[in-house]
């Protein structure tokens, strides 16, 4: 096995949809966050790659092996190295036009040489930079694909950066990126937190028109139900009941809140 297919956890969840996943606390426990999730949607024509992780160990090859002679698409679900990482292995990427020019630019993740884990080393030969796709195009709120058999639809839900998209397929699933995920919830500050609740409400006003709908997001468990969504809306529009209890992560630069279903992570800056 090449160093890639042990690094890359490949999960076949559905005969159209492949999770892939890699250990984002071997490479920064501090992140509070174990997984990242990585998605392969396979249509009869098309196949659609949901993020790219964090650009540790060559991805490609392992999409290629599963896609065949299917035509490639890659979309961001935002900018954030850990789903731009491995951009610079695929000729073409999508993101949402407002963070368009921040992954047109190498990344650089010199501050990853502080992790306690060794693996980052291997981040050397990148020179401690993520670099870009050679040609970067744009997505917009309401854009759909069709992959053959299977359709997919852009929704803009900004929060937990300005671009972050979801993405939402005719079958029922509906990947949220970093938007809603269980685990440590990124936010942004406290004055802006109406945003990341108005994203979650477009999104809870989609599952009530649809019916038997599976969540996949960018960290920790998927497939997980509608009641992430609505909880964490819950969570975040009672963050000051427990304000209180904040702890200040000098790593993060971060305000650290616990309930019961979530960890949040709250912007300082
Ligand atoms: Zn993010
Ligand atoms: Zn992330």
């Amino acid at each position: 096995m090449s160093s890639s297919e042990v690094w890359y956890e490949v999960i076949e969840h559905k005969d159209y949809l492949y999770v892939i996943r890699e250990r984002i606390d071997e490479i920064e426990p501090r992140f509070h966050t174990a997984y990242v999730n990585i998605y392969l949607l396979l249509g009869s024509e098309k196949a659609l790659l949901i993020d790219t992780g964090c650009g540790l160990f060559p991805l490609k090859p392992i999409i290629d092996k599963i896609i065949g002679q299917r035509e490639l698409l890659v979309f961001n679900t935002h900018c954030h190295f850990d789903h731009r990482g491995a951009n610079d292995e695929f000729p073409e990427v999508y993101i949402h036009e407002s963070e368009k020019s921040m992954i047109s630019v190498p990344e650089d993740i010199s501050w990853l040489k502080d992790s306690s884990k060794e693996i980052v080393e291997k981040y050397k030969k990148k020179d401690f930079k993520l670099k870009p796709s050679a040609i970067i195009k744009s997505l917009k709120e309401g854009d759909e694909l069709d992959l053959g058999g299977i359709k997919v639809k852009i929704i803009h839900t900004p929060g937990h950066s300005v671009g972050s998209i979801s993405l939402f397929t005719d079958k029922g699933e509906l990947f949220t990126g970093d938007l809603a995920h269980y685990g440590a919830m990124y936010l942004p500050k406290k004055s802006e937190l109406h945003v990341i609740l108005e994203s979650l409400s477009k999104l809870l006003t989609l599952f009530e028109n649809f019916k038997s709908k599976k969540i996949y997001p960018a960290h920790e468990d998927y497939a997980v139900g509608k009641e992430l969504i609505s909880s964490l809306h819950k969570g975040i529009s009672n963050l000051d009941l427990i304000w209180h209890t904040k702890i200040k992560d000098e790593f993060l630069e971060a305000w650290i809140l616990d309930d019961k279903n979530f960890r949040y992570v709250v912007s300082i800056k």
